[in-house]
């Protein structure tokens, strides 16, 4: 019972690396959309920013065609002042004159905002583009990047498979099932060892019966809180593990 019990504690070692590169996998997957989506947005402001010059161009052709109008129109009356003999006419005439010139005057001060207006929207653009330019060298380098850290997982990931499908030809296939179906709703360890008359899951404690059960080792026994299965870890064996993560503490904190 135990000996077969630590063929899926080994298998539970794979699963859990396995559930760690695939989340590192996710989060490099939505780093990679990140990237893609602000270069989507600034493409939509360059083309939004340009379809506006676009207009106020328009519009500016627009207006000056009406100064030409205007134009026109003074030279026509001009030519009639000069053919005019009655004074009421002529100062009918010269009100409209007047009334043209206005005119011209309005349009003239309008086509000279809407340029003002489309320099500085011109100047955006340039800062649009240069600012895509620059994001798009630097995400491009970081993309890449990302893309083999994403490689070297799927790399990882499938030698961890391979090793794992090797060592379940050798477990008791009843016994994987359970464990594999509660891996599947906890996503974490879910043959976890009695610590101090504690599930080491849910960390809630345990009767005496209960660890009892477990230490004799000879049915699967689950924790009544969480489902967990328990197992009995020997003195020895514990205050190894808790020395060899001490030494993995130090290695690390040397490095
Ligand atoms: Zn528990």
């Amino acid at each position: 019972m135990q000996e077969a019990l630590k063929v899926i504690l080994d298998i539970q070692e794979y699963d859990m690396k396995m559930i760690r590169l695939m989340r590192l996998k996710r989060e490099r997957q939505k780093e990679l959309q990140q990237i893609d989506a602000l270069r989507k947005e600034l493409h939509q402001q360059l083309l939004d920013k340009e379809q506006e010059i676009g207009e106020l161009g328009k519009a500016i052709l627009a207006h000056e065609q009406k100064i030409q109008e205007i134009n026109a129109k003074i030279k026509r009356i001009e030519t009639q002042q000069s053919n005019i003999k009655k004074a009421d006419e002529f100062n009918a005439i010269t009100q409209e004159m007047t009334t043209a010139e206005r005119e011209k005057v309005a349009v003239e001060q309008k086509v000279s905002d809407l340029v003002d207006k489309k320099n500085t929207e011109e100047e955006l653009l340039d800062k649009i583009k240069h600012s895509l330019k620059n994001s798009e060298e630097s995400s491009k380098s970081l993309e890449k990047e990302i893309q083999e850290s994403i490689e070297m997982i799927n790399e990882e990931g499938s030698s961890l498979k391979k090793q794992r499908e090797d060592l379940a030809k050798s477990a008791n296939l009843e016994m994987l099932a359970i464990y594999e179906r509660l891996l599947k709703n906890k996503r974490d360890r879910v043959i976890v060892p009695i610590e101090n008359r504690t599930c080491s899951g849910c960390h809630i404690v345990l009767t005496a019966q209960h660890e009892n059960l477990v230490r004799k080792g000879e049915n699967l026994i689950f924790c009544e809180h969480c489902s967990r299965i328990h197992y009995w870890q020997e003195a020895e064996a514990a205050s190894e593990e808790v020395a060899g993560t001490k030494r993995r503490r130090r290695r690390f904190a040397g490095a």
